[in-house]
């Protein structure tokens, strides 16, 4: 955050506001860390992405909608195929995944993760290359594991000793040997600027390797001819800013994987330290750049071998949010504005717009912090403190909790949030009977829809009656 580009909020928002949120000076300007790279406000305070101004995009496709600025999407992609130089990047497609952004991962360099059958069908449907697809999930079932393998899949990653049998068992039925990771918990717990090493593995994911089942499923994995152990996969957490979780979690990880070539005799060729790289949601959030993460962990990794004596494994990661989180913003239309009085004289300007939790859930499930803008015009009003809600019947539907917005926004008016790419549409509901958003790609000056708007043809569709 550039230094005077906020004041401190006046005295009669103490206590009502977060304490990291400022008054913005100018409440019109972008903070650019938040946009993806195309973004850009015009004299008259009408917002652009992708050579498109914001209203006239709106004025096709309607809203709300989800903007996906391209280049900064492939951009992003590639900042983490150069940073990590020599690793396989896998994108994590839960983060968002459609036709049209999984031919671009592949365009890119990029390896694709999938954790269902849904997103494996779109994966093929784009022409991924099955050999650079990975398979996640703690409760694949015998129909998705066939379909994988007989795909062709690179990797599976196994998470449970029955899965292990389960895929041998079709892998010996289609006489092919698959290729598979081990996924083991390393009790490190990462989250924003925390980790926690003694973290409790009492989550569904993973072998725990201090228990002795990450080391057991690696030995059943390699007594079965039909499959191939190719390493070991951690995973500590999501929206993480620095790398010493990862370090504590490669420690360990590591520990396993030379004991594996020990006692197996198994030197695994491969390691996978998983996805979970920080984007700014807020000026709270100060993500680091892909090129520096990856000189640390590297460093990280090449120096505790060195300590073990091993070989360096061919390493990958897995980023999903760090790539298409703030390549896409979600633009809507203002439906209603309301004062509430606070305790302690100051007010709330709830703001309602025609979306919420059904395009959105991470405020509601994750009290996730957002940002906004005013998208359609400029104002010279004084900013009042607002919170942007959707139309939901569910008072915790918040869009964004705290952010400052001009004092005359009106129905009418256009906000757009930034950072929505990861976990909005790939997590959107019909709540409500929502129609969901459409996914709409913009870049060089032009719009195209990769994902259509629902229709009530759409929701009646499963409705049989
Ligand atoms: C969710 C997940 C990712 C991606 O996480 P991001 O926070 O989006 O980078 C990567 N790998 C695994 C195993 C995951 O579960």
């Amino acid at each position: 955050m550039a230094a005077g580009m906020h004041r401190v909020p006046p005295g009669d928002y103490a206590g009502t506001s977060p304490h990291w949120l400022r008054e913005p000076v100018d409440v019109d300007a972008l903070v650019p860390v938040l946009w993806s790279s195309t973004a850009r406000k015009d004299d008259d305070g009408v917002l652009h992405v992708g050579g498109l101004a914001i209203p006239d995009l709106v004025a096709d496709v309607n809203t709300p909608a989800y903007v996906l600025d391209e280049d900064d999407f492939r951009s992003r992609a590639r900042a983490f195929r150069d940073g990590f130089a020599g690793y396989d990047v896998y994108y994590a497609g839960k983060a968002f995944l459609c036709t049209a952004v999984a031919r671009w991962v592949a365009e890119e360099g990029l390896c694709l993760d999938v954790c269902s059958d849904g997103e494996l069908t779109v994966a093929l449907r784009a022409g991924t290359d099955p050999a650079r697809i990975g398979y996640h999930g703690n409760n694949k079932t015998a129909m998705e594991l066939r379909r994988a393998v007989d795909a062709g899949v690179g990797r599976i990653i196994v998470d449970s000793f029955h899965e292990i049998e389960r895929v041998a068992d079709v892998a010996r039925q289609l006489g092919v040997r698959q290729s598979v990771m081990v996924r083991v918990t390393a009790g490190v717990e990462a989250h924003t600027h925390e980790f926690i090493a003694t973290a409790h593995e009492d989550q569904k994911f993973g072998f725990s390797i201090s228990s002795g089942d990450a080391f057991e499923a690696a030995s059943r994995v390699v007594a079965h001819d039909s499959l191939e152990l190719r390493g070991l996969h951690s995973h500590i957490g999501s929206q993480i800013f620095d790398t010493s979780g990862w370090e504590v979690a490669a420690r360990r990880v590591l520990a396993l994987h030379a004991r594996i070539g020990a006692e197996l005799g198994t030197v695994l060729p491969e390691l996978d330290l998983g996805g979970g790289f920080g984007i700014a949601y807020t000026t709270q959030d100060d993500p680091a750049d892909p090129a520096l993460l990856a000189e640390q962990i590297t460093k990280i990794v090449t120096g505790e071998c060195a300590a073990l004596g091993l070989d360096v494994p061919h390493l990958s990661i897995e980023p999903g949010r760090a790539i298409v989180g703030p390549a896409m913003c979600t633009v809507y239309t203002v439906g209603t504005v309301k004062q509430v009085a606070l305790d302690g004289g100051a007010t709330r300007t709830y703001v309602s717009v025609d979306g919420g939790m059904s395009d959105n859930i991470r405020p509601a499930l994750y009290d996730a912090d957002y940002s906004c803008t005013l998208a359609s015009r400029a104002s010279s009003t004084e900013p009042v403190l607002a919170r942007v809600v959707g139309k939901h019947c569910e008072s915790g539907d918040i869009v964004v909790k705290d952010e400052f917005l001009p004092g005359d926004i009106a129905p009418g008016d256009l906000v757009a949030v930034p950072g929505t790419g990861a976990y909005g549409r790939s997590m959107a509901s019909n709540y409500n009977h929502a129609l969901r958003p459409p996914v709409v790609a913009v870049k060089d000056g032009a719009a195209r829809v990769v994902v259509r708007r629902e229709t009530v043809d759409d929701l009646l569709a499963t409705d049989i009656g």
